[in-house]
């Protein structure tokens, strides 16, 4: 028997079921996607689920069940179910798929917390921190950064300072597999029942950090196998984890770089920590682009705000006005099709 408990189940997901018609049947959560069904930890143990078809009808393909989400199942034969209702999500990662405006897809979701995976060595890349970041605040997800492989060579000042712009608004970690001491503040920040999804490009140490956070091998690392010598180990890899007595961690199967799924280009200037400057902008609701006096743009100038950074919010700022327009007109078209709809509907009745 599971305490599902333990996986972040708590009164408010229990209210959210009572408001669902299929209340008196069982809940679980989804620990993994396969292509053809998903898995789902439940009170009884681990279960194999389908969709219903009532609730794949009408659904984009973001809405459909992704890791972390807490479902209703109808159980049938051992250990099979079919998944009837998906509570409604609160703090869902999503990404929008490279190469595409809007075309989002869901990562994990009712998490608490995400790890910024990059090791100490050439993935580091501010930028790419930056993105996460947004995305991650977005959702009203905590982020935190963690730099792994620190016993490797690098240059601390460096690093410090080039993360100084965004350090004050998330806690940053220095991790490495070989001193167990640098896991430790990591393994306590973790609360019982607290979901937290890592993020980070294959080859970071994502499976070996969980591996160490666990205190066993629950991931098989990248390592070339030494008994047959046959290279990288490629069994299937489970996306959801329990830490004894702590936390759930969901990983993501390197997930290199987030296109911005963010409708919300506004909250750009407090994530960067540009806010000091925009304070004395001219106008109240200066978006620090063209606007005449402002503060941002000429911090810039006098050399207070490197470029990079304000380049970098100014791509960031972009693309996500391009995702909140196209999503915008996506339901523009969704409303009018439905009015169109409507009306057939009405004509033939009438
Ligand atoms: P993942 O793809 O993000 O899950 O990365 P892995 O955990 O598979 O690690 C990739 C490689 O980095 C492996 O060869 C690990 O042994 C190595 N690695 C992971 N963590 C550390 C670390 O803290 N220090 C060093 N030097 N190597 C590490
Ligand atoms: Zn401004």
């Amino acid at each position: 028997m599971n305490n599902l408990s333990l996986y972040g189940w708590n009164d408010n997901l229990f209210q959210l079921k009572q408001a669902s018609q299929y209340k008196h049947l069982f809940h679980g959560r989804v620990s993994a996607v396969n292509k053809t069904n998903y898995e789902v930890i439940a009170k009884t143990g681990r279960l194999l689920c389908e969709l219903a078809g009532n609730v794949l009808y009408g659904r984009s393909s973001f809405e459909l069940p992704c890791t972390g989400d807490w479902i209703i199942f109808q159980p049938f034969d051992d250990n099979k179910g079919i998944i009837v209702d998906i509570l409604p999500r609160k703090c869902t990662l999503y990404r929008r798929k490279s190469g595409t405006l809007s075309d989002t897809q869901a990562i994990a979701s009712h998490v608490d917390k995400a790890f910024i995976i990059q090791s100490l060595d050439v993935n580091f890349n501010v930028r790419r921190i930056e993105r996460f970041m947004v995305q991650i605040v977005e959702e009203n997800i905590k982020p935190i950064l963690i730099l792994t492989k620190s016993d490797l060579e690098f240059d601390l000042h460096q690093i410090d300072e080039s993360l100084r712009h965004i350090s004050t608004q998330m806690p940053i970690f220095f991790t490495s597999i070989l001193s167990p001491e640098t896991i430790l503040p990591l393994r306590e920040s973790v609360k019982q029942g607290e979901t937290i999804v890592f993020v980070g490009s294959s080859g970071v140490g994502k499976s070996s950090l969980i591996n160490a956070l666990c205190e066993q091998t629950i991931f098989l690392t990248s390592e070339i196998s030494k008994s047959s010598g046959k290279g990288r180990h490629t069994s299937t890899r489970r996306e959801m984890v329990l830490m004894e007595n702590s936390g759930i961690l969901i990983d993501t199967p390197g997930v290199r770089e987030f296109g911005l799924a963010s409708d919300n280009p506004e909250t750009l200037a407090d994530i960067f920590d540009v806010s000091d400057f925009a304070g004395s902008c001219r106008f109240d609701n200066c978006t620090h682009v063209e606007e005449p006096g402002c503060a941002v743009v000429e911090a810039v100038n006098n050399g207070l705000l490197e470029p990079e950074i304000y380049q970098s919010y100014l791509k960031l700022r972009k693309e996500s006005w391009y995702f909140s327009a196209s999503e915008h007109e996506k339901r523009k078209r969704d409303k009018s099709f439905a009015r169109i709809s409507e009306e057939a509907k009405w004509k033939k009745k009438h």
